[in-house]
């Protein structure tokens, strides 16, 4: 006898620089502003392809003693509140405290480029990698993808070149280079098949 366990799809979003305005070791939850295209987005994503929606965001402001913990949460919880449809779109906000220049703890598997992050949803929720994504606009969100077989897609930003020298040695039928948010969610849509 065999049966099937369905597994969910999941889309991985980088928070700063992704979701919101990214000012540098953002802790004050005042400033947080949503970027265009996002909520949008996400409830496409989230109501009409089904995804899992998990934020996986490197916040070594922590580890630096430049933001604390509590900072770092409250912004999260703002995020969450502003992305919200009746019920927040979000399912989960991860986030890595660490840097191993100031961090003691042996170093960790969650800050990205590491996917540490990306299998604990993958534990929780069921998630199938293979058809998942992830957006973000650093060259550690495409590399923490490609690491467990989630397909990235890198949104242009003032830092585009930089990502892409850190990348030049990735295949470039490997991940995808989105203009904004919504030309992220199009491709993804794309290659669900859906138009
Ligand atoms: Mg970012």
């Amino acid at each position: 006898m065999s049966y099937k366990v369905t597994q969910n799809r999941a889309v991985f979003l980088d928070r700063d620089g992704t979701l919101n305005f990214d000012p540098g070791y953002l802790g004050d939850h005042n400033k947080v502003e949503i970027l265009s295209g996002v909520k949008d987005g996400l409830i496409f994503l989230k109501r009409v392809l089904n995804f899992k929606l998990i934020v996986v965001s490197n916040q070594s402001g922590i580890a630096r003693g430049l933001i604390n913990e509590e900072q770092v949460v409250s912004v999260n919880n703002r995020i969450s509140e502003l992305l919200s449809d009746n019920e927040p779109l979000l399912d989960e906000i991860y986030y890595c405290k660490h840097h191993p220049d100031f961090s003691n703890n042996n170093w960790c598997e969650c800050r990205k480029p590491k996917p540490g992050m990306i299998l604990k949803a993958y534990d929780k929720y069921n998630i199938d990698l293979s058809n998942s994504f992830i957006i973000g606009d650093s060259a550690a969100d495409i590399l923490s993808g490609l690491a467990v077989s989630v397909f990235p897609i890198l949104l242009n930003s003032l830092k585009l070149e930089k990502e892409l020298e850190i990348l030049s040695k990735i295949n470039k039928s490997k991940f995808k280079i989105a203009n904004d948010f919504s030309e992220a969610v199009q491709i993804i849509s794309h290659q669900c098949g859906v138009n």
